[in-house]
């Protein structure tokens, strides 16, 4: 196989050093947990929990993890896999499979902050969906996060962090409910892209891209399931991923959904790919895996957060088009800097499709 066709989502192969090393770093850790503290004290954390939490869930485990279940469930152990995980202004993860040189999946700081922020705003304006003021607050951040974060590339900053857990307020429930989908969503899209590599040594191939991409939907799911069911068993203090995260997943599809579906109607711009099926087909796909008889465990509490989630994601769409229809948008349309962007993704041909 030519480097070219081992370098997924059309990245040219001089970009190796740019994407593996590229981007900045802007994570800034001590203001991160002061900031939190500042919102979560009253609800009795510490800082000491918090720094646990950062031990017990981070990025660098999670990859681990993944890499562990690989072995155990195909034989395959990615030893020459490494993490990259800095801020190249995409949402998109990707794996890099040189070769020549050691392989690699990247997975941006803009992934991490985004999904975070979509899934707690998510959840609160579901949970407090006919508080006024919460609707209001959750539109607008969740609008912030398509607009500005996913379809611009902007990171948010520590104002726009604030304003966040400012909505949240404290709320606890919301906060785990966030970042127990979000662990489960990282373990998935890292899968997936191990799943690429894993194809690759297998020598295994298909009649399409498309194909690839349900395929290695379908490994990535079924590690997760896997994970659930295995740690299902395991007390509170153990466990990582949660069984009502199950379907989240899919809400991380619905994600992208939603990003293409705001920059369709902002910027009338159509992504289209004829590598990657669109999402609505990979959710078709994931619902079919996990009512397969083989994974066992409890789904009501993971259908109840969904049914919440959907309805956020219907009202959202709804607003959304209603607003622009009214002029109510005209101030966060930056369509000169969408233009920019989009030829960039022209220029390295990696047209924004997900995953
Ligand atoms: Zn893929």
């Amino acid at each position: 196989m030519s480097v070219n066709d081992n370098a997924k989502f059309f990245l040219r192969p001089d970009d190796y050093e740019i994407l593996r090393f590229g981007g900045i770093s802007t994570k800034d850790e001590k203001n991160g947990i002061e900031t939190m503290l500042k919102y979560y004290r009253s609800s009795g954390l510490t800082e000491e929990q918090l720094r646990e939490n950062e031990q017990r869930y981070n990025i660098d485990q999670m990859f681990r993890m993944v890499k562990e279940y690989f072995g155990r469930e195909y034989g395959y152990y990615g030893e020459q896999i490494a993490l990259s995980n800095r801020y190249q202004r995409s949402i998109n993860s990707y794996v890099i499979m040189d070769e020549e040189r050691d392989q690699f999946v990247h997975i941006d700081e803009l992934f991490e902050s985004s999904m975070m922020s979509f899934f707690l705003v998510v959840f609160k304006w579901s949970k407090e969906f006919y508080n006024l003021e919460t609707y209001g607050n959750c539109f607008l951040y969740l609008l912030f996060i398509m607009n500005d974060v996913c379809i611009l590339g902007d990171i948010p900053d520590a104002e726009s962090n604030e304003a966040l857990l400012q909505i949240i307020h404290g709320d606890v429930q919301i906060m785990n409910l966030a970042s127990a989908c979000y662990w489960t969503v990282v373990i998935f899209s890292l899968a997936h892209e191990v799943a690429h590599s894993y194809f690759n040594s297998a020598g295994r191939k298909f009649s399409d891209r498309r194909k690839e991409e349900f395929e290695a939907d379908a490994v990535a799911y079924h590690i997760v399931l896997k994970m659930i069911i295995d740690q299902s068993r395991l007390g509170g203090q153990d466990k990582v991923l949660e069984e009502y995260t199950y379907l989240a997943p899919v809400m991380y599809m619905r994600f992208f959904d939603l990003f293409y579906f705001t920059d369709r109607v902002l910027y009338q711009t159509r992504i289209t790919s004829n590598t990657h099926p669109l999402p609505e087909d990979r959710i078709g796909h994931l619902f079919a895996i996990a009512n397969d008889d083989r994974y066992d465990f409890d789904t009501v509490d993971g259908n109840h957060l969904y049914d919440g989630f959907l309805d956020v994601y219907d009202e959202y769409r709804t607003q959304l088009v209603l607003k622009k229809e009214r002029g109510k948008l005209n101030k966060i349309i930056r369509t000169e800097k969408r233009e920019r962007r989009q030829k960039r993704d022209e220029q390295s041909r990696s047209q924004t499709v997900g995953l």
